[in-house]
Order: structure tokens, then sequence, then C-alpha cells
């Protein structure tokens, strides 16, 4: 009987639940993993692998995780599974991964890059363009807008890589749709590209309500105040007249450089 995973933690990214399992914790079958960035991160990653049938229990991201853990996976190693349920991120977002290149043969500007400075999301689709499939793919436009917002950078294709490594030159635009005439990745959502990118930069320009993850904290502030000895006054009155604020407090604003 299959033991389904158990997330460490699970968080909320534009409404999408991600369940964070990270290999770099979870490794008892002592799989080879990618090791920590060191450049920069340019931006994001996206691919298709095929819609599994899983059992009413659990989800395919699930299951493509566990498939990971148990040295099932090759040598594929991604940030994320995202299916119509939600995601499941398998490694931190400061480490590399392993998913740009193709027949395991790695070059200085093509896979290695593309291992190095993107994160990679697998969305998990089979092409039929039912409910399943728009709602993974929805998923992972969201987690990409999620990305995006934090690191900036660009949305990329696993064909780019490809094209980079076969000497390829054009925009980041260019490549992502041009054909590489084997690997065709993302195979479901790179035909339509231009409404794929359209959809992640609409999500990046609306704020959908986050609920809270269990280390956030939220500060309600009542007033602002140039003036200490106001705010004291304010902070006095918030806590004492009526109860109406008891847990009131006065936190100094410090400029971050
Ligand atoms: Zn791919």
């Amino acid at each position: 009987m299959a033991v389904y995973l158990a997330p460490d933690k699970k968080k909320t990214w534009k409404g999408v639940t991600v369940n964070e399992y990270f290999l770099t914790v979870h490794n008892p079958n002592k799989i080879s993993l990618p090791a920590k960035r060191s450049g920069d991160c340019i931006g994001v990653t996206i691919h298709n692998t095929g819609r599994i049938v899983t059992s009413a229990q659990t989800t395919p991201a699930e299951q493509y995780t566990r498939a990971t853990v148990n040295g099932n996976m090759n040598t594929v190693r991604v940030h994320f599974y995202v299916d119509d349920v939600g995601a499941w991120q398998n490694l931190p977002l400061d480490w590399q991964s392993w998913h740009a290149g193709q027949s395991g043969s790695a070059d200085k500007n093509g896979s290695q890059a593309g291992n190095a400075q993107t994160i990679s999301i697998e969305c998990i689709m089979n092409g039929s363009g039912d409910e399943k499939d728009r709602k993974a793919r929805d998923n992972a436009a969201r987690i990409a807008a999620y990305l995006l917002e934090i690191y900036g950078g660009e949305l990329y294709t696993h064909n780019y890589w490809c094209n980079v490594r076969n000497g390829k030159k054009g925009t980041v635009d260019e490549l992502n749709k041009l054909n590489d005439g084997y690997k065709n990745c993302p195979i479901y959502i790179r035909p339509k590209w231009d409404d794929f990118k359209a959809l992640v930069h609409s999500y990046r320009k609306q704020a959908v309500a986050e609920p809270a993850d269990d280390d956030e904290m939220y500060y309600l502030q009542i007033g602002a105040f140039r003036d200490r000895k106001k705010a004291e006054a304010a902070l006095k009155t918030a806590q004492t007249e009526k109860r109406a604020y008891p847990e009131a407090f006065l936190k100094k604003f410090t400029k971050e450089t």
C-alpha cells in the first residue's frame, strides 16, 4: 500500500495551495540532488509532464514528488509539480534544479544555465483541455506570477534552453516558441504561449487575497504620527478608552536601505 507524503508546510500563493516537501530535508533513498544556487535567478521555466492516474487519496503532484523521493524520476529534480488541485514544492527556491536538458547532456549556455538560474515548474496535464487541464495551467500561471514578482526575470519554456543549446539566436520569446524538433516542452502550453504569458501577467497585476501561513504576522495600524508624544497619546487612547483595542502597540518604522 502506498504511503502518501505529508507536507511539512502548506502555503497559499495567489490562491494556490503549495505543499512544501523539500528533497533537501527528506531524502531517505539518498538520491542525487542539485546544489544551492550560486548565481542570480533569472526567471521561471515552464514544462509539461503527463497526467497520471492516482488513487482518490492523493494527487498527481504528490505522486510525482513521491516518485522523485523513491528514485523513479531519473535525474529530473524540479522546484514544483503543479496539478489541478495545487502544487508540491520539492526544492527550496534558492536551490538549482534539473529540468532544462535533454538526454542527460548538460552544456554551458543551454541546459546548465536553465538548471542553475531558473525556477522550474512541471505542469501536469494530458492535453485534453478538460477542466483538470485548465485548472492545472491556471495554477501554474499563478505560481509563476508569484515567483516572478519575487525574482523578476523572464518566463521561459523548456524549448528555450534547447534552442540556446542548439545555437539558435533570437529574443526570449522567439526561442520560447521556436520548435526545437524533439523536446517540444511545455507541449500543451507552448502552442498558445502568448495566452499563457498574458494569464501570468494578469495574476501579477492583481493581488489575490492570501490566507495566513503559520509563520506570518499581520500588523494592525491605527495611525501614523511624526510626533512620538502624539503617537503615545493615541496608543494610550486606543488601549484604554472603552478597551477598544487592548492589544494595540506602538512600533517604530525604520526605513530599509
Ligand atoms: Zn520540459
